[in-house]
């Protein structure tokens, strides 16, 4: 469950469980709220959680990193709010993705009024190195000669961000998307300098007209044998559009609408 697709396809698909007052049937377990409420299969997926029900908690969910799981959901209860508060000492995911809001003021700029949770700090690059263990691990680990290596891509700045089983996608979370363009090898600890400074806003330029709101740089590093080809390539997907939500309401509808 470490691809957000796949965890948000969970909360689309009802899971059987069987009837414990009729054994030979079974009953079918869908994800029970609405669409207002806060929490929404992306909000959750994006937070680190898979739908996960059972009898007794109806809408349970897991976190891919931790397994901390959540139930009882009402309309306001916000996933990042919850899974930071609860895991954000002990759950790299709730660390790196959901304590974000804590690091910015109220129009998403970066202020770290926490300064254990400066970027450069050990504390967070060792969350974002967790990262990198999710599932079967970051692949190009397997490979000693490979200049991405999870420490590398943790140093300069990367979470694993896999969108669906085999992706090698990896995400600064603190980039800005006028800056984006970067390639994941050995280079990332280069372009990601910045990280020691990283104040400045994340509203975006307005420069790039394709997704000029959400505030990601992601890279996808190739394999060693495609040296001298492009060894990755950045986007600056939509994911992370509620980066900025919950600081201010007028600014969050844009990014809300995008989260995917
Ligand atoms: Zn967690």
């Amino acid at each position: 469950m470490e691809a957000l697709q796949a965890r948000i396809e969970s909360f689309a698909k009802a899971k059987r469980v069987k009837n414990p007052a009729k054994p030979s049937s079974t009953i079918t377990l869908k994800w029970p709220h609405p669409a207002h409420f806060t929490a929404t299969s992306e909000s959750l997926a994006e937070a680190g959680f898979y739908f996960n029900p059972s009898l007794e908690d109806r809408d349970n969910v897991t976190c891919y990193m931790c397994d901390k799981q959540l139930s009882d959901w009402e309309a306001q209860d916000d996933p990042f709010d919850i899974h930071w508060e609860k895991r954000g000492v002990k759950c790299c995911w709730a660390a790196v993705r959901c304590g974000l809001r804590g690091d910015m003021d109220r129009h998403g700029a970066f202020i770290f009024p926490d300064k254990s949770r400066l970027p450069s700090s050990k504390a967070m690059e060792r969350a974002r190195l967790e990262t990198f263990s999710a599932g079967d691990g970051w692949m190009h680990d397997q490979d000693a000669n490979h200049g991405a290596n999870s420490r590398k891509m943790a140093h300069a700045g990367f979470v694993y961000t896999p969108q669906h089983a085999g992706d090698d996608l990896a995400t600064c979370l603190y980039s800005k998307p006028a800056s984006r363009q970067s390639r994941a090898a050995s280079t990332s600890k280069q372009q990601h300098k910045e990280l020691s400074v990283p104040t400045k806003t994340h509203d975006g330029s307005g420069e790039d007209e394709s997704d000029a709101a959400p505030p990601s740089r992601r890279s996808r590093a190739a394999s060693s044998s495609a040296k001298g080809r492009k060894l990755a390539r950045s986007q600056s997907r939509t994911e992370l559009g509620d980066v900025a939500e919950g600081a201010d309401e007028d600014d969050a509808g844009e990014a809300e609408e995008e989260v995917v």
